[in-house]
């Protein structure tokens, strides 16, 4: 195969659903024995099957998790460098339809968010931007990865999918990983909560994972956004994404996401609701699957959930974050991409993962391990 498109194109969304919900006890339980497990145990675990399994699931993938990652937690803190955007997406409060002031970090203002995210104590960073050709184009992205790459141990960004050219270029000037999320796998839906702007464009963001893997990134992060579709049959096709990149880009690393889509000004309800148990369950199926992908948990979680989950498969959490451009010094009260649940400091979260018997770690792992 040359790239997932192949793949993607041979399942059907309602054929899936009905895989997935007609799963019973007995493939539940033979996926709990078995190891390692295939995208069909991946099935019966995200299944409504595996619901009086949720504290079986959960505690095999608080093990696993142990085994291969230790009792630490990675942290990073993304620093946004521009809200402005071309696209319009349904669920984003940088959207071009909404009328917000829009702004983009110069270098002064960058040095300005740098400095205050180094006192934070960081030393791994994502990089966000909105869509904006003419302002944050590969250029701008290129000269603010180059000006920031000096002061962190790790530079990851989540921005607009780009040629495997300009990834090329980046990973020149230092950018170690890339987050891309396709928010949804199913393609109707897809159009509708990305009507205007490139991003409209499905197959382009469905192959970008392709392109970061002919490109030789580092690490990249996969996920979709819940509640936009039935979050079973969008995991499902993450997982199936995960498990053709893994063998075919084998040199590089993976992380999953799972965000669950939260207010912002004047925002979008979610389509479909997933329930707390449901998240535990999905973080449990995705460790169980997969024991060596890193699970990251933002800070769109309460606090109270991110306490209670941190030892059930994650691995990597943010703290502290701001989601506007120069949310931590130049200009705090701009308007947010979304608002943040989880409002406690960096060094509070910190002393949340010690109370629970963990390592904070404020470096990349591969780089912490290192000992660069
Ligand atoms: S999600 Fe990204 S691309 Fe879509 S409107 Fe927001 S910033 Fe722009």
């Amino acid at each position: 195969m040359s790239s997932f498109r192949e793949i993607f194109d041979q399942y059907n969304w309602s054929q899936l659903e009905h895989d997935i919900y007609s799963k019973t006890d007995q493939d539940v339980e033979s996926a709990l024995k078995k190891y390692p497990r295939d995208l069909e145990d991946f099935k019966a675990l995200i299944s409504p099957a595996a619901t009086p399994y949720l504290e079986q699931m959960a505690q095999l993938s608080h093990e696993l998790t142990l085994q291969r990652f230790g009792n630490t937690i990675q942290l990073y803190t993304p620093m946004y460098l521009s809200n402005e955007c071309q696209n319009i997406c349904t669920y984003c409060g940088f959207s071009m339809n909404n009328k917000i002031k829009r702004k983009t970090l110069s270098n002064e203002e960058i040095d300005q968010e740098v400095k205050a995210i180094k006192d934070l104590g960081y030393d791994h960073i994502l990089l966000v931007t909105g869509e904006a050709n003419q302002s944050v184009g590969v250029g701008y992205i290129d000269k603010a990865i180059r000006r920031i790459r000096p002061h962190f141990a790790n530079v990851s960004m989540e921005v607009q999918p780009l040629d495997q050219k300009d990834y090329e270029r980046l990973i020149d000037s230092g950018l170690h990983s890339v987050l891309v999320y396709q928010e949804t796998y199913h393609q109707e839906e897809y159009k509708t909560h990305h009507p205007k702007g490139k991003k409209s464009n499905f197959y382009y963001r469905l192959d970008t994972p392709d392109r970061l893997g002919k490109a030789g990134i580092h690490k990249m992060g996969l996920g979709a956004l819940i509640g936009l579709e039935d979050w079973r049959i969008d995991s499902f096709f993450v997982a199936l994404h995960l498990d053709y990149l893994e063998r075919t880009y084998w040199q590089t690393k993976y992380s999953l996401s799972f965000p669950r889509l939260r207010p912002f000004s004047g925002g979008l309800e979610p389509k479909v609701e997933m329930k707390d148990k449901e998240l535990v369950q999905l973080i449990s199926a995705y460790r169980l699957f997969n024991q060596e992908v890193e699970l990251s948990l933002s800070t769109r979680e309460t606090e109270n959930f991110r306490d209670n989950v941190m030892k059930l498969g994650v691995t990597t959490m943010s703290a502290g974050s701001k989601t506007n451009p120069g949310g931590y010094a130049v200009e705090p009260q701009s308007l947010e991409q979304f608002e943040i649940s989880d409002e406690r400091s960096p060094k509070q979260v910190a002393e949340m993962i010690k109370n629970n018997g963990y390592e904070p770690v404020w470096k990349d792992w591969d780089i912490a391990l290192e000992g660069v």
